[in-house]
């Protein structure tokens, strides 16, 4: 589990339950769905839309089997169900401003009675965005509550009654696999839903999610040109698990996610010019596009290496990165080229 969500975690259950640290803990908690969902607003606007029907772990045991639009899909409705049929006793989200017709869902339950190719079919079906609206709106209304909740309404537990009140909405499909729900949450008092579906469960599925986004992009650049448009080598990038290279669709790198359109300006501008990369391009020197903006502070290193790449050639540039990993310990090539393309540049031809 990642280090700093389980920390966070810890902390969030130990002061939740005790009065004197109550305030706190609902802080604490509302701190880490903020960073969970912050990993889940990069993925879900990142990637292509295929990338949300798409099963890299399919028949695995775990939750990383399943699809990015399951996964985001289950965790808010089963957090939806939990928050309001539950706690605040009103209406699901899911109900309310269009976002069923909108999301183009098939069913309405958590989708636990869903199985292998189940759960690509019914990811294929989704609006990807309109998923994620879904999502964010849950997600606020439940910090809502959350923040509305007093020390005393930790112990409230729930019987019979909402048993069949949660049965009657038909949000929790009656087949084997999903029908345990409803009495493993009226088996938990406020608290025990406040340390599962709101946090845990969260921190379950988003380790799913990063799981298959880094297959995902693992995968998008097998047998692709491993040199990026702009000079970096993508087998040696300290974002290869966010970004599936800018020389196919699951382009992540940080001028793609800053671009209105989602592509990186010197990838684009290549394609546009028809030319293999920046270092084949004959304004590369003076070139103040995407990642050799000055305020960049890897635009020394990144014209270094492709003027390297000029000079020598890819495969050439490949091994020198190699040896440079050997040598030194760095994430981002500025730490080692520095801030000077000519010194970047000498950098690499004396490596
Ligand atoms: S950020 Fe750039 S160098 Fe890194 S993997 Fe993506 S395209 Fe390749
Ligand atoms: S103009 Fe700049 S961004 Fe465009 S291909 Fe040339 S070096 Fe790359």
């Amino acid at each position: 589990m990642d280090k700093q969500w389980s920390e966070m975690n810890k902390e969030m259950q130990a002061l939740i339950p005790r009065k004197a640290t109550f305030a706190q803990g609902v802080e604490m908690l509302l701190a880490l769905r903020k960073r969970l969902f912050e990993e889940i607003t990069h993925i879900m606007t990142a990637y292509p839309a295929e990338a949300f029907a798409r099963m890299p772990f399919a028949g695995a045991q775990g939750y990383h089997s399943k699809t990015l639009a399951y996964t985001v899909w289950h965790i808010f409705r089963i957090e939806d169900i939990v928050a309001h049929e539950m706690i605040a006793g009103d209406g699901q989200v899911l109900f309310d401003q269009g976002f069923l017709e909108a999301i183009r869902s098939p069913i309405i339950t958590t989708g636990n009675e869903l199985s292998g190719e189940e759960i690509a079919e019914f990811s294929r079906q989704l609006d990807v965005k309109a998923l994620y609206r879904y999502a964010q709106a849950v997600a606020q209304s439940t910090d809502s509550i959350l923040k509305g909740l007093e020390h005393a309404d930790l112990k409230r537990r729930f019987g019979e009654d909402m048993a069949q009140r949660l049965r009657r909405t038909g949000c929790v499909s009656e087949a084997e696999a999903a029908r345990w729900l409803i009495d493993y949450w009226c088996g938990k008092d406020v608290l025990g839903l406040i340390k599962m579906p709101f946090s845990r469960h969260w921190i379950m599925h988003v380790e799913a999610m990063r799981r298959i986004k880094n297959r995902l992009c693992r995968q998008a650049r097998k047998g692709v040109d491993p040199i990026a448009y702009c000079g970096f080598s993508c087998n040696h990038c300290f974002l290869g698990e966010w970004c599936g290279s800018c020389r196919t669709a699951y382009n992540v790198c940080a001028f793609a996610t800053i671009s209105p359109d989602g592509q990186c300006p010197n990838a684009a501008c290549c394609r546009a010019r028809g030319i293999d990369g920046c270092y084949a391009c004959d304004r590369l020197e003076d070139c103040e596009k995407g990642f050799y903006i000055p305020t960049n502070d890897g635009a020394a290193a990144a014209k270094a290496q492709a003027l390297y790449i000029r000079r020598h050639g890819k495969q050439a540039f490949l091994a020198v990165h190699d040896r440079l990993h050997q040598k030194y310990d760095f994430a981002k090539t500025q730490e080692v080229l520095g801030q000077d393309t000519r010194e970047g540049l000498r950098i690499l031809e004396e490596s």
